[in-house]
C-alpha cells in the first residue's frame, strides 16, 4: 500500500483551482430508496474517529492543496449535518491553513436533513464559514415521506427552512423527490407549489429511481411495490421542468434549476470537467496529471477508511488514467447534461458527424440549435435531458481515439 503523502506526488504539479468534497457516510437510519454509500450511525465515538481520520487525510493533502484555489467546498453525505458545527468549523479551518487560497466567497455547502437541524445549528453552522444548504426536503406531504422511509415530517422541513433564512443563509437548496409510487404519484404539483413559495435558490428535483441495495429495490423485485411507468415518468419530469421554468428558474442540468445568478458552483464544478479533491470514504477525485487526468477512488467501508488513515496508509483503492480521447468523450457526456449546450466545433475531429446527429436530435425535439459567434451551439430540450444519458452512448464513438482529441 501507498503512504498518503506518496499518493500526493501523483497529483500533478500545477493544480490551480479546486473543489474539495468530504463525504460524510452516517444518517439517523436509512431511507427505502436509499443505495448511497451511508449506514446508520453508532455513535458518537464512530463519528469523532471518522472525524480524526478526515482531519488527516486533509492534512496529507497539503501539497496538493497548498498549489490549489478553492472555489467551493461541499461536505456531502449520508448527513453531514448529523455532524456537529464546530467540528465543521474545524476542518474548514484546516482547509484554511493548508489551502493557497480559500477566498471569502467561496461557495461552501452543507447537505442537511430537516431534522437534524434548528436555529442554535444553523446560526453555528453560518458562523464556521457554511454559506449554502441543501436541505433534502423531498415531499411536503407526510404521508409520501413516510413511503419514502424518510426520517421526517412535513412540519419540520418547514421549520428548518424558516430557521436557515434567521440564520442567514442566503444560499438555500432544496432536494425533492417525484415520480413517486401511487397513491402520491401526483403530489409532485403541491410539493413543486409548495417550494417555489419558499422561494429558494435552488432546487434539486430528482424522478424517485430504483437501485441496488435498497429496500425499494427488494421490495420491486419482489413485486410488492411499483414506480410509475416511464411514459408517465417522462410526463412528470417535463411538467417539473415547464413549472419551475414558469416560476423563474433556469433549467440549467438535468435535475438542477436555479434562480438567474445561483447556479451550485460546486456541482457546476463537476459537470464543467474541472479539478476536484475528494476526501473521506466513498469520495472520490478528480485531478490533472501530467499528460492528462486521473480519477481517484477513496475505499468505501468507513471502518477500513478509518484503519488505513489511522495507519498512515492512503484510502486510495484504485485510479483510473484518462486517455485524452476518453476525457474529452466524458465532457461531451457531461455537457449533453447542461442548459449551455454543445459546440461541436469544440470537439476536434468529430465535430461533423457530432453535427449531423445532433441536428437528428434537433428533427425529434431533443435538442435546440443557436449560433453564437459564428459556431452553431445544440441545447437540450426537457425531453433531451431525460434522454441524456442514452444520447451520450449513442455519441460516445465518435470520438476516435486519438491523441489530438484532448478536452478544450
Ligand atoms: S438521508 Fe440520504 S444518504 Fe441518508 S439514508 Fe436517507 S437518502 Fe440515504
Amino acid at each position: 500500500m501507498v503512504n498518503l503523502a506518496g499518493m500526493e506526488a501523483s497529483a500533478g504539479s500545477n493544480t490551480g483551482e479546486l473543489g474539495v468534497y468530504l463525504h460524510v457516510p452516517f444518517c439517523r437510519g436509512k431511507c427505502d430508496y436509499c443505495a448511497f454509500p451511508s449506514r446508520p450511525i453508532a455513535g458518537r465515538d464512530e463519528l469523532d474517529r471518522y472525524l480524526e481520520a478526515l482531519a488527516a487525510e486533509i492534512d496529507a493533502a497539503r501539497a496538493l492543496l497548498s498549489r490549489a484555489r478553492l472555489h467551493s467546498v461541499y461536505f456531502g453525505g449520508g448527513t453531514p449535518s448529523l455532524v456537529p458545527p464546530s467540528e465543521i468549523a474545524s476542518l474548514l479551518g484546516s482547509l484554511r491553513q493548508a489551502a493557497a487560497e480559500f477566498p471569502g466567497e467561496a461557495e461552501v455547502t452543507l447537505e442537511a436533513n430537516p431534522e437534524s437541524v434548528g436555529l442554535k445549528s444553523l446560526e453555528a453552522l453560518r458562523r464556521a464559514g457554511v454559506n449554502r444548504l441543501s436541505l433534502g426536503v423531498q415531499s411536503f406531504e407526510d404521508g409520501a415521506l413516510r413511503s419514502l422511509g424518510r426520517p421526517h415530517d412535513a412540519a419540520s422541513a418547514e421549520r428548518a427552512i424558516v430557521a436557515a433564512r434567521r440564520a442567514g443563509f442566503h444560499n438555500l437548496s432544496l432536494d425533492l423527490i417525484v415520480a413517486l409510487e401511487d397513491p402520491w404519484t401526483d403530489s409532485f404539483e403541491d410539493d413543486l407549489g409548495r417550494a417555489v413559495a419558499l422561494a429558494p435558490e435552488h432546487l434539486s428535483v430528482y424522478l424517485l429511481s430504483v437501485d441496488a441495495p435498497s429496500v425499494l429495490a427488494r421490495a420491486t423485485a419482489a413485486g410488492t411495490r411499483a414506480l410509475p411507468c416511464d411514459e408517465r415518468r417522462s410526463d412528470i419530469f417535463e411538467r417539473c421542468s415547464a413549472v419551475l421554468r414558469a416560476a423563474g428558474y433556469e433549467h440549467y442540468e438535468v435535475s438542477s434549476f436555479a434562480r438567474p445568478g445561483w447556479r451550485a458552483v460546486h456541482n457546476c464544478g463537476y459537470w464543467e470537467g474541472r479539478a476536484y479533491l475528494g476526501l473521506g470514504a466513498a469520495a472520490h477525485s478528480f485531478l490533472p496529471e501530467p499528460g492528462g487526468v486521473v480519477r481517484r477512488f477513496n475505499i468505501a467501508d468507513p471502518d477500513e477508511y478509518v484503519a488505513r488513515v489511522g495507519q498512515a496508509l492512503s484510502p486510495v483503492e484504485s485510479a483510473e488514467h484518462l486517455s485524452p480521447a476518453v476525457h474529452l468523450r466524458e465532457r461531451l457526456m457531461l455537457t449533453l447534461r447542461r442548459s449551455d449546450g454543445v459546440v461541436p466545433a469544440d470537439y476536434g475531429e468529430a465535430a461533423e458527424a457530432l453535427a449531423t446527429k445532433l441536428e437528428r436530435g434537433v428533427a425529434r425535439g431533443l435538442f435546440v440549435r443557436s449560433r453564437e459567434s459564428g459556431r452553431a451551439r445544440y441545447r437540450p430540450t426537457a425531453k433531451g435531458f431525460l434522454l441524456a444519458d442514452g444520447i451520450a452512448l449513442d455519441l460516445w464513438d465518435l470520438i476516435p481515439d486519438s491523441p489530438s482529441n484532448r478536452a478544450p
